[in-house]
């Protein structure tokens, strides 16, 4: 089953706003055994709506639009499928009056343009709108399967969830996609397609490879009729691949580095604190996006003067002597912020976010320290110079030498 989404809008092409509809139904097809082959954005234009909607057409077997299914004279979707399909268009009267019920349910007066969202072919039938007006159509013509829902993402969702959906489940039946990402950190991209060479020429399951600032992702796909035998396939690469990548996993799927770690420290029993420069305060609040957080969390200082490192115990002969982009700098923030909040690990970072350099230390130099009593860590990395990549970089890396640190812990 080949499938297209076309998103209509002029809004889209202007750049005014982002196309979230196709990504979101991106994600869905595949869970449904349905092979996305193109995305296509297209304006308020019924000639070149029509253009799109026959490419689509011929090369595919679903065609999912979103979009141009309002009352105004710009909302053309219906008429162009009409078109293509080379079909008359005339108002249903059931679907007539379904709609002005609607409008005297929340007390209006039905102004006479939307009828024309009552329209519908011989080929097409209506999908309820649970949320708006605008009823999708539901199109099969000569083993083709078209469907139009409204723009707006909510109504679009809804339609999709509550309608569209489980009945293509049942017309489909056929292959299952399943997928699996994995997550690593450590590693660069080039290293990581290097290292798994052997699966990427895999077609059942697929690997992928994605660079993400939270490190490589690797996606594996695979496809059956049976859900147990794909799920099979899946497991089997992944064996593989844990072999080959061993330490750099950090994780899988919908799996972040925040609520790993802190599920480990809310295990062992474990507090933390954390005294950071250059990620000025990013570390703390990824730290407490995790609900629960406070359990564990003592705090964190954003140090991000020498003066306020040295007020919370960094020792000032050390920075004069070191500067503050040093291993030895973060060790002591580290332990300094351990110590003044009693807590049993301490994190310092420090490093150059950029753009200008600082102590002749090259822009992306950071420095990552964790302490504990009798026990040390450390890590310096040297990542490419843009600032806010820097400072997401620097945090994904603290918690996952964290999660290193953890897992040695006896
Ligand atoms: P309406 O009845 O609201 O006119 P419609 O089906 O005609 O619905 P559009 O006019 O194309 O839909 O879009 C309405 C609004 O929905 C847009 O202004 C935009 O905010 C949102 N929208 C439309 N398409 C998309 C999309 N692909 N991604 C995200 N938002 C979208
Ligand atoms: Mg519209």
């Amino acid at each position: 089953m080949k499938a297209e989404i076309i998103s209509i809008g002029t809004e889209l092409l202007l750049g005014q706003i982002a196309d979230t509809n196709a990504p979101y139904l991106a994600s869905e097809l595949p869970l449904l055994g349905i092979d996305l082959y193109w995305i296509t954005q297209v304006g308020d234009n019924r000639n070149r709506l029509v253009d799109a909607l026959k490419r689509a057409y011929d090369r595919s077997d679903i065609i999912i639009a979103t979009g141009g299914l309002g009352p105004t004279e710009d909302d053309v979707t219906r008429e162009a499928i009409a078109e293509l399909l080379g079909e008359e268009m005339g108002v249903d009267p059931e679907l007539e009056q379904w709609l002005r019920g609607m409008f005297q349910k929340i007390g209006y007066e039905m102004p006479e343009r939307n009828v024309k969202q009552a329209n519908l072919i011989p080929s097409a039938r209506a999908i309820p709108n649970l949320q708006g007006t605008a009823p999708g159509w539901w199109v099969e013509h000569e083993g083709k399967l078209i469907l139009a829902m409204p723009g707006p993402p909510g109504e679009m969702k809804q339609m999709w969830e509550k309608e569209i959906r489980p009945k293509l489940k049942q017309k489909l039946s056929g292959e299952v996609i399943i997928s699996r990402t994995i997550k690593t950190l450590g590693l660069t991209e080039a290293k990581v397609d290097e290292m798994v060479s052997p699966l990427l020429t895999s077609t059942n399951p697929t690997l992928a490879v994605y660079a993400k600032l939270d490190g490589i992702q690797l996606r594996l796909t695979a496809k059956d009729r049976e859900r147990a035998k794909a799920k099979e396939l899946i497991a089997q690469a992944e064996e593989r691949l844990q072999n080959i990548l061993g330490w750099a996993i950090w994780g899988y799927d919908e799996d972040t580095l925040e609520d790993l770690v802190g599920a480990m420290l809310r295990e062992k029993g474990l507090s933390l604190a954390t005294m950071e420069s250059c990620s000025g305060g990013l570390l703390a609040s990824t730290i407490t996006d995790v609900p629960g957080s406070s359990d564990y969390f003592k705090g964190g200082l954003v140090a991000y003067s020498a003066q306020m490192k040295t007020a919370f115990g960094v020792d000032a002969a050390l920075l004069a002597r070191q500067g503050t982009v040093d291993p030895e700098v973060a060790a002591a923030m580290a332990q300094a912020v351990r110590l003044r909040l009693e807590a049993d690990i301490g994190i310092g970072i420090t490093g150059i976010a950029g753009p200008a350099e600082v102590e002749e230390k090259p822009v992306g130099t950071v420095h990552i320290a964790i302490d504990a009593e009798g026990k040390r860590g450390s890590l310096s990395v040297l990542y490419p110079p843009r600032r806010h990549e820097i400072k997401r970089r620097a945090v994904f890396s603290a918690l996952f030498k964290l999660r290193q640190f953890l897992l040695d812990w006896e």
